[in-house]
């Protein structure tokens, strides 16, 4: 897979450039709606992709090598997907060649995130993801 496949996969749904809180008891990850500040939320599209990691350093770089680590990505992300040997679901963009797809199986956080200038406390902000659709969503 080349670099650009490899960035196609992404659906551009967001949920991985939302904070999360560890529990340091046991390591389970919590997903906030704060919104990473370099996230457009509205687009969900990363403010300055290619310099990401410059301005925000905790910012991973998913590679095919980490796949394994993969488990703190949303059970809908088709990294994690792939690297669990799971097929893209029927809503990924590269299938319905539609970014407006992920939007309507209710994966997208356009309409959860929170800039954190909005939030006082993280740990108010603790969402569980909603699983998205398991079938093909309608041309968007
Ligand atoms: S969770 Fe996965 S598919 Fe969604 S934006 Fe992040 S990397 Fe892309
Ligand atoms: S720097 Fe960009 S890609 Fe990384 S978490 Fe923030 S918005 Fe997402």
């Amino acid at each position: 897979m080349d670099h650009n496949e490899w960035e196609s996969l992404c659906d551009g749904c967001g949920r991985c450039c939302l904070h999360k809180l560890e529990d340091v008891d046991n390591g389970d990850i919590y997903y906030t709606r704060g919104a990473c500040e370099l996230l457009d939320i509205d687009a969900c599209r990363c403010l300055d992709y290619d310099n990401r990691q410059k301005q925000v350093p905790n910012c991973v770089q998913l590679s095919v090598k980490e796949a394994q680590y993969f488990d703190w990505l949303p059970s809908t992300c088709a990294y994690r997907l792939l690297a669990e040997g799971e097929d893209l679901p029927l809503w990924h963009p590269l299938i319905t060649g539609n970014s407006e797809s992920v939007v309507k199986a209710g994966v997208s956080v356009k309409d959860i995130a929170k800039p954190l200038s909005d939030i006082t406390d993280l740990s108010d902000e603790i969402i569980l993801l909603r699983d998205a659709l398991k079938v093909a969503v309608d041309e968007a």
